[in-house]
């Protein structure tokens, strides 16, 4: 049903209920004799009565009355007065059940719910005129121009709710999705979308100083973008130190947050800023948010032992067992493989996991992965630090023929390829700072953290590796050469 029709459909109705209270009216009233004479039964006409015979008997239908009050009868419509009223009956109730289930919106056309929804301030509520466009647009219910009209406004908000402001997120996003699922995907209205300014969701999570050396405070940060599908972009983070980060971002990728450490100077409160540039074609419209560094603090070294033992080492080795995935191109061109849920076990519940992890070549590091998770049956989303890769020998290691190497003496053979898996007192540090694994987002503990041991022993374990001659998947952040 268009949405023309669902309008006349409500006008219509409006039109059969006048038109059936007339009717019953008219029914009711009826029609007076006014001095005709007719018969009860088919209204023939029978003529004046004379003075010898009175004429009660129907000429037409043969039907003989018993008095003269039968034949000067008022004609009502009984009958067809109480259709008329079903009928009136009938079309209101079902107008009120649409009016109780949808509001009053649902009795207006598209174009004023347009209106109102920009210009009423009314935000997105239950039956409110924006809630009624996301429901017609949901059953199909408008023109492609009204979808149009729908998308400009979502692109443009209004003077409540400007984009990307909170209000504008919660009273224009439901109608942006769904209007853009009704617009053409080559319809140039789709390039407006990259008016709408990214908004950032920033957290920092505390740094630590350990011993001679300082776990650096870390930023983890995401962005929410409405880019029409294949933009991508790049973030460049400005730190009051002059140091600097520039991250490519993909929107389209499976979304994660970027966790970046933070000059190990900075401080909460110190102005940050976020220069977000989007690409398409040639076209690159930067814009530029300030914004604080989020709280955090500098906390003290924990007071927890090292711990290494037979169980954990195992655990841990099996967490890695798939090895390392390998890329024809792209950068990183790695893929680390791992399992943290191998270390779900309840004898791992007071250890924190910060783990360096080493890809080596004939025992030389050639790619660094910096991760942690907190072990035991709450385990929590694994959070890693961009890795560090040597491109060179990641291509030696795509093209290798053989994983093994002679050994110098003859006879056995030994890998040239290892996975050198070191415990790291500061990342697991990070590990104990956070909380749950409920929330995607890195969840900062205010708490005293609750682990008591970190994993600080080293595995060294031959590398298993899978070369794949595609091109990597697109990851959301993706840091770029300084
Ligand atoms: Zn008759």
């Amino acid at each position: 049903m268009s949405d023309l029709s669902a309008w006349t459909l409500s006008l219509g109705a409006l039109l059969g209920v006048v038109v059936l209270i007339i009717m019953a009216a008219r029914s009711f009233a009826g029609e007076p004799a006014r001095g005709r004479r007719r018969c009860p039964r088919c209204w023939h006409e029978l003529g004046p009565a004379s003075e010898s015979s009175s004429r009660l008997t129907c000429a037409e239908c043969g039907f003989a009355a018993t008095s003269e009050r039968e034949v000067t009868r008022n004609r009502r419509r009984l009958g067809r007065a109480a259709l008329a009223i079903l009928g009136v009956v009938a079309i209101v109730g079902a107008m009120r059940v649409r009016l109780l289930d949808r509001g009053a919106w649902s009795m207006m056309p598209t174009s004023v719910l347009l209106l109102a929804t920009k210009h009423l301030g009314e935000t997105n509520t239950h039956r409110s005129a924006g809630w009624e466009l996301v429901q017609r647009m949901r059953a199909g219910t408008i023109t492609p121009d009204s979808a149009r009209e729908a998308l400009t406004l979502f692109i443009e908000g209004d003077s409540d709710a400007r984009p990307p402001s909170a209000a504008w997120l919660t009273k224009y996003r439901d109608l942006g999705m769904i209007a853009l699922n009704r617009v053409a995907s080559d319809d140039p209205l789709r390039a407006r979308l990259l008016e709408i300014p990214p908004s950032f969701t920033i957290s920092a999570l505390a740094g630590c100083a350990i011993d001679d050396r300082i776990a650096p405070p870390l930023l983890v940060v995401d962005a929410l973008v409405f880019w029409p599908s294949g933009a991508e972009g790049t973030l460049t983070l400005d730190f009051a130190d002059g140091s600097t980060r520039t991250v490519a971002f993909h929107p389209d990728a499976r979304q994660t947050s970027l966790v970046l450490d933070m000059p190990t100077s900075t401080k909460p409160g110190e102005a940050l800023s976020l220069t977000m540039h989007h690409r398409v074609g040639d076209a690159s419209t930067p814009l530029r948010i300030n914004i604080p560094v989020p709280p955090f603090s500098l906390v003290p070294k924990l007071s927890w032992a090292p711990i290494d033992t037979p169980a954990l080492r195992t655990a841990i080795t099996d967490a890695f067992a798939d090895g390392l995935t390998v890329w024809n191109e792209g950068a990183p061109r790695g893929g680390l493989r791992f399992d943290a849920r191998v270390t779900g076990g309840e004898e791992f519940l007071d250890t924190a996991l910060g783990l360096s992890v080493e890809v080596c070549e004939d025992g030389v590091p050639r790619r660094t992965s910096r991760l942690w998770w907190s072990g035991g049956g709450r385990i929590t989303q694994p959070r890693w630090l961009p890795s560090i890769e040597d491109a060179d020998a990641m291509e030696r290691l795509l093209k290798e023929e053989s994983d093994e190497t002679r050994d110098d003496r003859g006879g056995a053979t030994r890998p040239r390829w290892t996975l050198r898996i070191t415990g790291d007192e500061s990342l697991a540090h990070y590990a104990a700072r956070v909380r749950s694994s409920a929330d995607a987002a890195l969840q900062l503990s205010a708490a005293e953290p609750s682990k008591t041991s970190w994993f600080s022993g080293t595995i060294e374990v031959p590398l298993r590796i899978l070369r794949v001659h595609a091109p990597p998947p697109r990851r959301r952040w993706k840091t770029l050469e300084k």
